[in-house]
């Protein structure tokens, strides 16, 4: 019998501001679509707790035994600056500054992206679709959105018709904005679109002479608005309604509130039943965001090349300090922080390597069934995983005592806790095994083989201004880097 027919998840649904129980549509099955990166630049860490809190929640579905069909896109058509419906799109803008084809920025920054996730042990998605994979299912989408009178076009633009939608539908229900409120408080564009009014989103763009990204569509030459491709992709794939939708909170409003506007207007229904937002990550108390440059990217945490931490951390006790706060939580990046989380993590990590050699005995003193129980009330309780880290670290204890004869754990029960334990932080948490060394050697190690890494990828993506700057920064810091036909290997001075 799989495990969920005995655990009941609750879980916080965003459109209705409650903790509600998790049902799935089809039974035993779960679709889920989370809103992925815009591919013009490296991902930042704010972006990898977003992804790293659905892999835990994708991680934590498929232990309980649902089939998870998880999507999660790429974002390679380009937004346009600001989210707004003017100017030039992000990835053609990068394409210009760098001189290279647009195709070339997106294909990069898929492959960091790629590469970062596989650092930090992230599953990868059932499906992974790009956006200009499916043009043709956006442009039918527009068309039926016209047909059903919410969209209308002007100048070889099409937009959607907020103000005719909202007589028939809500607009605003997820990030509970009134209409009203919004037209009270949006500025005008003087002059700068043809939209009917000032809330109306684009569906489709004629694209001027000098845009680059273009497809051919019953409307113009031109290119999709940002909003329509997760409506496309979600519902191809999971189908006009699922189970979750996800991203992080600051695609709420309008991304996520347009979505389900398309898809009423489109097929008459709401999509999504239980939408979920993960919170910001800030550092030095700011919302890590590339507009602004408040961004740490992840190869420079592992490295230990930057301005704000005083060393280098190992992606598990990155992923540690991201799991030590709810999801749901805005997460301070700092150095105490990560500091904390890496003394935690090797305690927990030291627990499990005396686990191993832990005989049993005769009768258990802590009760294990009732331990395990709440490891899975914790995650249960909308995946909250900072509970159920504390329930690991009530294990760690009790292994400690055992070791040092001050508790025992029968032969059953031994089992039950190898089993439960391993469960929790490899399949769960999606932690690894590190071990720490006195010496640090093994760790500097480490974060230049992945900084030889990156660098290899920068060549393979013909970067070579950033391969240089991999091997002349560390070469600042004492490190050579030597290209032989092997490999390249490091030496320290
Ligand atoms: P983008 O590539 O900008 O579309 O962002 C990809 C994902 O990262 C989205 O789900 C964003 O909501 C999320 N994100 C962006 N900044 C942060 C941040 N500071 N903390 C957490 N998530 C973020
Ligand atoms: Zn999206």
């Amino acid at each position: 019998m799989p495990i969920y027919k005995d655990q009941q998840i609750r879980l916080f649904n965003s459109l209705t501001g409650k903790k509600e129980t998790f049902q799935p549509i089809e039974d035993g099955y779960v679709g889920m679509y989370v809103c992925g990166p815009t591919v013009y630049s490296n991902v930042h860490l704010g972006n990898v707790r977003t992804f790293m809190s659905f892999d835990m929640i994708f991680r934590y579905l498929r232990h309980l035994g649902y089939k998870v069909r998880y999507v999660r896109n790429i974002t390679d058509a380009g937004h346009l600056e600001n989210d707004a419906d003017v100017g030039e799109d992000k990835i053609t803008k990068k394409a210009r500054l760098e001189q290279i084809e647009p195709m070339e920025v997106v294909q990069r920054y898929t492959v960091d992206f790629h590469n970062i996730l596989n650092i930090f042990n992230f599953l990868p998605p059932s499906i992974e679709p790009t956006a200009t994979g499916h043009i043709i299912e956006q442009i039918e989408l527009i068309s039926t959105i016209i047909e059903n009178g919410f969209a209308y076009e002007i100048n070889g633009s099409v937009y959607f018709d907020v103000h005719k939608f909202d007589e028939t539908n809500e607009y605003g229900k997820l990030s509970k904005r009134k209409l009203d409120d919004l037209i009270h408080n949006t500025r005008e564009l003087d002059g700068q679109s043809d939209k009917k009014n000032p809330q109306d989103f684009a569906l489709w763009k004629k694209a001027e002479p000098e845009h680059i990204m273009r497809w051919p569509s019953p409307w113009s030459d031109g290119f999709p608005g940002w909003h329509l491709e997760c409506t496309a992709m979600s519902t191809k794939y999971l189908g006009e309604q699922f189970d979750i939708h996800g991203g992080g909170m600051d695609l709420k409003f309008p991304h996520h509130e347009c979505e389900i506007a398309q898809n009423e207007a489109a097929k008459g229904k709401s999509p999504v039943n239980y939408w979920m937002h993960a919170n910001m990550l800030e550092l030095n108390g700011q919302r890590m965001s590339k507009s602004t440059g408040n961004t740490v990217n992840p190869d420079e945490l592992l490295s230990g090349n930057n301005k704000f931490f005083s060393k280098a951390y190992a992606p598990s006790v990155i992923r540690f300090f991201i799991a030590q706060s709810s999801y749901r939580s805005v997460l301070d990046l700092t150095d105490d922080g990560l500091l904390a989380s890496e003394k935690g993590f090797y305690r927990l990590m030291e627990g499990l390597n005396i686990l191993d050699n832990i005989k049993a005995s005769e009768k258990s003193t802590l009760d294990i069934n009732a331990w395990k129980q709440k490891c899975y009330d914790a995650m249960n309780d909308d995946f909250n995983s900072p509970i159920l880290i504390a329930h690991l670290f009530e294990a760690v204890k009790y292994i400690n005592q055992i070791k040092e004869g001050l508790a025992s754990v029968n032969e059953e029960d031994l089992l039950t806790l190898k089993q439960t334990i391993h469960i929790f932080i490899f399949d769960v948490l999606g932690l690894e095994n590190t071990t720490k060394t006195e010496s640090g050697t093994d760790k500097l190690t480490g974060a230049v083989d992945i900084l030889i890494k990156l660098r290899q990828d920068a060549r393979a993506n013909k970067d070579f201004a950033l391969s240089d700057k991999i091997r002349d920064e560390l070469a600042d810091v004492g490190i050579q880097l030597k290209d032989g036909k092997d490999g390249t290997t490091f030496s320290s001075s």
